[in-house]
């Protein structure tokens, strides 16, 4: 299958047309009260789609691995109180069968699971039958056709109401965000199937409060049908992912700011050149960590080897190299040395430094 049948979302007292779609609530149901306290100012700001993880699949054991079961009864709770649908994670076919037979409106599945066509197919088989809109967050690791082969998986068991969540990408290189967003894959995503709503997760991108608003905004201007937000009514106290949740009032800011451009995809605007300036400045960002890390490494090398930390046929080499490429590319060959030149320098004083540690 190289093709989504796919029909709307068709959520109920959301409309399919408007940007953004909001999925907001806490990373993790940790209490009664907690869910329904943030489920209530949630609901009170017009919120329509309350999130709560119920199993967590943690990277390692020891954190908080959700309530499970115990907690469906809460989302129950607030879809009567609020009005609000609920959505939670499934990662394991009992999953499935528990959210169904608990009334949840939406499902999504998790990084973790998406890398993992065994249990994607699982999944998969255990939604046969069922009506219900599911979201697939992309992999961990910066894969779109594993991406694509768990949005077919599902679609493959007849769920058409299907949608994409872009959560970021994990990467060894310290950064920024707490997942690299790689803009190009969802956006690429978005090439091969236009018709597929695809979903923004500012909080596991950013991993920090004060990276939301900006995401959010990026997000909206580079055409995302939605956003999903953690937001938690008391966020240093997460049991989970705290330092990302936002609360209830602060995410209402964040939306109520919010510049929604509609046709971002044609109109060729200056804004919209120069976001993508700021993705290519990212990259290059993100390029240089990496290239300053393998640097490191070299200094452990030489360090080990007893070598000099510069070698000049090395440095004369580079930047001969990057000069001629430059011209060929239309650029000053000077003006390439010297980058290239400003690069080494910073890469000779981060391997001192480890050199003489
Ligand atoms: C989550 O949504 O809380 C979550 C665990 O996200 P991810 O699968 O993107 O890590
Ligand atoms: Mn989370």
């Amino acid at each position: 299958m190289d093709d989504l049948r796919l029909s709307p979302l068709n959520i109920p007292g959301v409309d399919e047309n408007k940007r953004p779609l909001v999925i907001a609530g806490p990373c993790s149901a940790e209490t009664e009260e907690q869910v329904m306290n943030t489920a209530r100012q949630l609901a009170g700001r017009g919120c329509k789609i309350f999130r709560a993880g119920v199993w967590k699949p943690r990277t390692k054991p020891g954190g908080f691995e959700g309530m499970g079961e115990a907690a469906l009864p809460w989302l129950q709770r607030v879809k009567a109180e609020t009005g609000m649908l609920t959505a939670t994670e499934v990662a394991m076919p009992k999953h499935v069968e528990a959210a169904l037979n608990a009334g949840i409106d939406l499902l999504w599945i998790g990084a973790r699971t998406t890398a993992n066509p065994f249990a994607m197919q699982e999944i998969a088989d255990s939604l046969k039958g069922a009506d219900i809109p599911v979201l697939v967050k992309n992999p961990v690791n910066p894969d779109i056709e594993l991406w694509i082969g768990a949005l077919e998986r599902i679609n493959g068991a007849g769920i058409t109401r299907l949608g994409a969540i872009h959560r970021g990408f994990s990467s060894i290189d310290q950064k920024i965000y707490r997942n690299a967003p790689m803009w190009h894959i969802p956006i690429e995503l978005h090439r091969r199937h236009p018709e597929l709503p695809i979903i923004c997760d500012p909080s596991h991108i950013g991993g920090r409060r004060d990276l939301i608003a900006p995401l959010c905004q990026q997000a909206m201007d580079m055409g995302f049908r939605g956003l999903i937000v953690e937001s938690h009514c008391n966020p240093d106290s997460a049991w989970s992912d705290a330092k990302q949740q936002v609360l209830p009032e602060v995410l209402d800011f964040i939306l109520d700011r919010l510049v929604i451009r509609e046709n971002v995809e044609t109109t060729e605007s200056l804004s919209a050149l120069r976001k993508q300036i700021d993705t290519l400045d990212n990259d290059l960002m993100e390029l240089l960590t990496r290239r300053m890390r393998i640097s490191r490494e070299i200094a452990t090398y030489k360090k080990e080897h007893n070598m000099a930390v510069v070698q000049t046929g090395r440095y004369s080499e580079i930047l001969d190299k990057r000069g001629a490429q430059g011209s060929l590319c239309g650029m000053d060959a000077d003006f390439v040395r010297k980058i290239f030149e400003t690069i080494h320098e910073e890469s000779v004083r981060q391997q001192m430094e480890l050199i003489n540690k």
